[in-house]
């Protein structure tokens, strides 16, 4: 397989995820740097849940795995980390060169939770496919999510649709962080269940959210 160094200033392929749910939270996360470290943190402790799954020791016959496969895509300026690729023995496949021999890769993406209503998941596994086929110059047809919750993995076929919609997602994303501008936040179901309410710029009528926080820092020190 080739390989390719990381860009520090490409866009995390992960933050999709937080741009479909609120384009005001993914700004906070990855533009405003703020509360960064505390999601780095949490995913931090996810991928910790993960090593302890005995899926991911799993090794049988024609089947091997590889954990934590580095990505970039320098078409869409995106890079990320692939939880876990199933490579099957397959003719038809990609040449992988140490084992001198054709696999077709199946990539994997380990969630906390339970399927989800909207495409947040499936976006993000779709960005790291399409970075991985750029990668490797092939085309992938499906992939799985494997959730925790339910305990088994879920078929996600990387149709046009999806493509064209990550497409979509990465340009604008791109366009906020070039201008390194936080989308504004607008109320919606979502809010509801979102741990970032109480820091959210909603609640403080369009004042930057770090010069709020500057402002309550000076007042009680
Ligand atoms: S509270 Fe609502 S607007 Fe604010 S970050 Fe969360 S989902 Fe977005």
């Amino acid at each position: 397989m080739k390989r390719y160094n990381t860009e520090e200033d490409y866009l995390l392929i992960s933050g999709i995820q937080h741009f479909m749910f609120c384009k005001h939270q993914w700004g906070l996360i990855h533009i405003e740097d703020a509360w960064q470290d505390n999601v780095l943190t949490f995913e931090g402790s996810l991928l910790h849940e993960k090593v302890h799954n005995p899926e991911l020791n799993e090794s049988r016959g024609d089947i091997y795995i590889s954990r934590s496969v580095a990505v970039i895509s320098h078409k869409y300026k995106i890079h990320g980390i692939i939880d876990l690729i199933e490579f099957v023995k397959d003719e038809n496949g990609l040449y992988i060169e140490e084992r001198q021999a054709y696999y077709r890769p199946y990539i994997v993406e380990y969630k906390r939770g339970k399927p989800k209503e909207g495409l947040e998941d499936k976006v993000q596994l779709c960005a790291q496919a399409m970075a991985f086929e750029e990668m490797q110059d092939i085309v992938l047809d499906y992939g799985y999510i494997y959730y925790f919750q339910i305990n088994r993995r879920i078929k996600v076929s990387f149709s046009q649709q999806l493509r064209k919609t990550v497409e979509e997602l990465i340009n604008e994303m791109n366009v906020y962080y070039n201008k390194k501008e936080t989308p504004k936040p607008i109320k919606m179901k979502s809010c509801r269940s979102c741990s970032f309410t109480n820091f959210c710029s909603k609640n403080f009528s369009n004042k930057n959210i770090k010069k709020y926080l500057k402002n309550v820092i000076e007042e009680i020190s």
